[in-house]
């Protein structure tokens, strides 16, 4: 059943010197449990798409709602988990502090055996009171990873959350997210340029090609690895 109703979406870009056609009559389902990768070239509108999905850019037309209601009732309610590129912490809040800031933001402070349980099934609970700077790169995205988490997000927006990690720390960053969707079953939209990492991660991979950005292609990922 569709959960994710992306509807004739279409993205324009007003520049003071152009237009920029990013989006052009996108239609996608998504079903809840999903893992899905997007994939393209740099500039096809990947990181548009993704964005609009998660209502921090507004379509120029065309509609997606989540599990029928608008994304952007949906983001109101902060029921969308967000893992950028970089882990866009705050540097002058302990980790555990930060997990908790959007949930704040929501006027709902978790409680500390909240944290500490979203943060240990990330693999961080021994640094709830380190600081993002004395943190590896990997480490910061698992807290990034928990700050959404700890939303209970109704999708998991991942935008190239792996592009910045050294090949190893990335290797192992792709095992840990796929364990937490396998044992959570979260909706995950995860954008990449890293065919590989689309083929090992994800059960669909949908391809897009640009200018203006559309869908090119949408397999059913045939190399996914047997799942117990
Ligand atoms: P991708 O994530 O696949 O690299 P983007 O979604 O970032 O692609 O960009 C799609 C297109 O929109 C590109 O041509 C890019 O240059 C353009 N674009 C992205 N953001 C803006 C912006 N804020 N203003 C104007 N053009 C933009
Ligand atoms: P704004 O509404 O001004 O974009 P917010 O106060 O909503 O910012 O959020 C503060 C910071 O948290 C920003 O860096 C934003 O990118 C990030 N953020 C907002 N919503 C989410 C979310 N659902 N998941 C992860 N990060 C988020």
């Amino acid at each position: 059943m569709t959960y994710i109703a992306i509807k004739d979406l279409s993205l324009t870009y007003q520049t003071k010197t152009k237009s920029v056609h990013a989006l052009s009559h996108i239609d996608l389902d998504i079903e809840e449990g999903e893992f899905v990768s997007l994939i393209g070239p740099s500039g096809c509108g990947k990181s548009t798409l993704l964005s609009t999905i998660g209502a921090l850019l507004e379509p120029t037309s065309g509609s997606v709602t989540i599990a029928g209601q608008t994304v952007q009732e949906v983001r109101k309610q902060r029921k969308i988990g967000n893992v950028f590129q970089e882990a866009r912490l705050l540097p002058w809040r302990t980790v555990g502090a930060n997990i908790a800031y959007l949930s704040e933001l929501a006027g709902q402070r978790p409680r500390q055996s909240e944290i500490q349980e979203i943060a240990d099934f990330v693999g961080i609970g021994a640094f709830l009171n380190s600081y993002p700077h004395e943190l590896s790169g990997g480490m910061r995205q698992r807290v990034s990873l928990c700050r959404a988490m700890i939303l209970d997000p109704m999708v998991l927006l991942m935008d190239e959350p792996f592009g910045a990690l050294d090949a190893i720390t990335r290797e192992k960053m792709q095992v840990e997210l796929l364990r937490i969707w396998e044992e959570t079953k979260k909706t995950i939209v995860f954008v990449t340029h890293a065919i590989d990492e689309a083929a090992y991660l994800s059960d669909r991979i949908v391809v897009m090609s640009a200018r203006p950005g559309r869908i090119q292609a949408d397999y059913v990922n045939p190399l996914v690895r047997p799942r117990e």
